[in-house]
């Protein structure tokens, strides 16, 4: 939601008296293009390798797309923390917890996809019919 656009500038903590900004969802927010410098957003953030490390976004951008308004939150570069790097054990650890995910316990192979987890077992265990069904049809047209 827009919240009121007061068009005569923004008196902020950080950036003293800003003539282009307003306030809205309690940030000082600018048009796109025209933020301070050293804001980041969030995929900036990622870019630069950088991580929010518990900071909050001190300001916006809003935009227009498509009738529909767009909006950005920035953070303050000076805030945000490296962004973390997962150690080979973790990357490990992280692997074999997909691997399980696409275990089938009933035919006891990997069957490349995270099961569902209303099934428990793949889709060819749980509907051996429609299994059945598409090897006729792959058969028919080889
Ligand atoms: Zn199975």
């Amino acid at each position: 939601m827009s919240g009121p656009r007061r068009r005569r500038g923004l008196d902020t903590d950080r950036w003293s008296f800003q003539p282009l900004a307003w306030e809205q969802n309690g940030l000082p927010t600018w048009r796109y293009g025209h933020a301070p410098a050293g804001l980041l957003t969030r995929r900036q953030m990622r870019a630069a390798d950088l991580a929010p490390g518990g900071a909050a976004p001190v300001a916006q951008v809003v935009w227009r797309h498509r009738r529909h308004e767009v909006r950005a939150l920035l953070w303050d570069r000076a805030e945000l923390v490296a962004k973390r790097v997962p150690t080979p054990a973790q990357l490990v650890a992280v692997g074999l917890a997909l691997a399980a995910r696409r275990w089938c316990p009933a035919c006891a192979r990997d069957v490349g996809y995270c099961l569902q987890t209303s099934l428990g077992v793949c889709v060819d265990c749980a509907f051996p019919e429609l299994a059945a069904a598409t090897v006729e049809v792959r058969d028919a047209a080889a």
